[in-house]
């Protein structure tokens, strides 16, 4: 820590905070909640908010709460947290370990766990609040912090849908952060993409049924299905450029119930993830092409249904807000521990709907959380270029377990530092 960083007189009294933060995140780890069933976690934050001063909505875009703080003149500024668990059985063995059930989207019980490290976002964004109503002789203008839900299915469109934009003051500039498999004290992130474009689709294909000894009656969705999932790798071959990354996945497949029935339908699922605008529409509008195409090619007499489940748009940080965030992390931070990312990953967001729907430069960055010494003897530059080693536990892994102290006082700090330019601005 730079004791003449900007961000420095924001930070007074943190550390006599941290306590009560690190019961919070315990307290939230223990109780996960799936996406846009964030309801205990939403009273919790909303709870502490006003208790920080702040004015808090609650139940926008579902379980999602708003805190505005209002502290004269200034810049408005978005900062966003999400808050929602995934359907993991934990394995950590730690004291906090959730032992949590609950009911997914289509009705099955299923363990849950906070395997992507949300209630550290949340957590750490808590911290930021409660520095911001303490600290207030110290920045000038608006905070809108957000408590997003559902950020694993998308939910960000909930609460821009919800009314959003006009409800609470206009942001100039959001910042995000997640929580990652890197060691705790490194941060990281690049001017343009950073997270690929990640939509999903279910495809239900309609052939007609009937007895497996008599084809020629039928028109058999498998074999449809068949041609189908083949020709769609195509499109990453065949109709995407070598140099923009693309992956078309068909990862479920379900038909039939007998060797000797041909069944009326097959449903696919596929996750389709981009880095281009363009490159995704062409994906997206090539399937739909292939898909129809090979169901007329197969004599089906109903066209294919094609439902989009989700889209998490491309995570995008804007070039000059980007150099801005780093400066104020590296100034904060120290340069060696703040790396400029060499390219984005492949993973989801849906942060960047909200600077989106504004019109205005969205950050976001990552923050490490992961106990320094599992990275021992391990190769950084080979982590970046190769991915974890095996015995890393990565973000939705039901091992995955940041080091709470070090790692809240870091986020929370990270958050409080990259708004600083802004807050701390004089306008005249
Ligand atoms: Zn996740
Ligand atoms: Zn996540």
């Amino acid at each position: 820590m730079n004791p003449t960083a900007q961000v420095t007189p924001m930070l007074a009294g943190l550390d006599a905070r941290l306590p009560e933060l690190r019961a919070r995140y315990e307290d939230l780890h223990a109780h996960p909640e799936l996406s846009f069933q964030e309801f205990r976690t939403a009273s919790i934050v909303a709870a502490d908010l006003k208790q920080q001063g702040w004015d808090v909505t609650e139940g926008v875009g579902g379980t999602g709460v708003v805190g505005v703080l209002a502290n004269g003149a200034g810049p408005v500024v978005l900062l966003r947290a999400d808050m929602d668990a995934l359907p993991v059985a934990e394995e950590t063995g730690l004291r906090y370990a959730s032992t949590a059930i609950g009911t997914d989207a289509e009705g099955n019980q299923v363990p849950v766990m906070h395997a992507c490290g949300h209630d550290m976002h949340v957590t750490c964004l808590l911290g930021a609040t409660g520095q911001l109503a303490a600290t207030r002789e110290s920045w000038c203008g608006t905070v809108v912090a957000v408590f997003q839900p559902a950020e694993e299915i998308g939910g960000a469109p909930a609460m821009i849908a919800d009314g959003f934009l006009d409800r609470f003051p206009r942001a100039e500039v959001c910042l995000g952060q997640h929580v990652q498999s890197a060691p705790v004290g490194m941060l990281g992130t690049r001017a343009g993409a950073v997270m690929a474009a990640s939509d999903s689709l279910r495809i239900r294909l309609f052939g007609r049924g009937g007895h497996g000894a008599r084809p020629d009656l039928t028109v058999d969705p498998v074999v449809m299905a068949a041609a189908i999932v083949l020709r769609l790798q195509t499109i990453v071959a065949r109709e995407v450029s070598p140099t923009d990354p693309a992956v078309v996945t068909v990862g479920s497949i379900h038909g039939g119930s007998k060797e000797n029935i041909i069944p009326d339908t097959v449903d696919l699922q596929v996750s389709v993830r981009s880095m281009n605008p363009v490159v995704r529409e062409r994906v997206l509008s090539s399937i739909e092409r292939i898909v129809r195409s090979e169901a007329a090619a197969s004599g089906a007499e109903r066209t294919p249904e094609i439902t989009p489940v989700y889209s998490l748009p491309m995570t995008v940080n804007d070039i000059d807000t980007t150099l801005t965030v780093l400066g104020a992390l590296t100034e904060t931070f120290g340069a060696d521990r703040v790396l400029t990312l060499p390219r984005p990953f492949t993973g989801g967001e849906d942060f960047s709907t909200f600077g989106t729907a504004l019109g205005v430069p969205s950050v976001f960055w990552y923050f490490g959380g992961t106990d320094p010494a599992q990275f021992e003897g391990v190769d950084m530059k080979s982590v970046l270029e190769n991915g974890l080693p095996d015995h890393i536990p990565a973000n939705h892994s039901p091992r995955y377990a940041p080091l709470p102290d070090p790692t809240i006082r870091i986020g929370t700090i990270a958050l409080l530092a990259a708004a600083a330019p802004w807050l701390r601005e004089i306008r005249r």
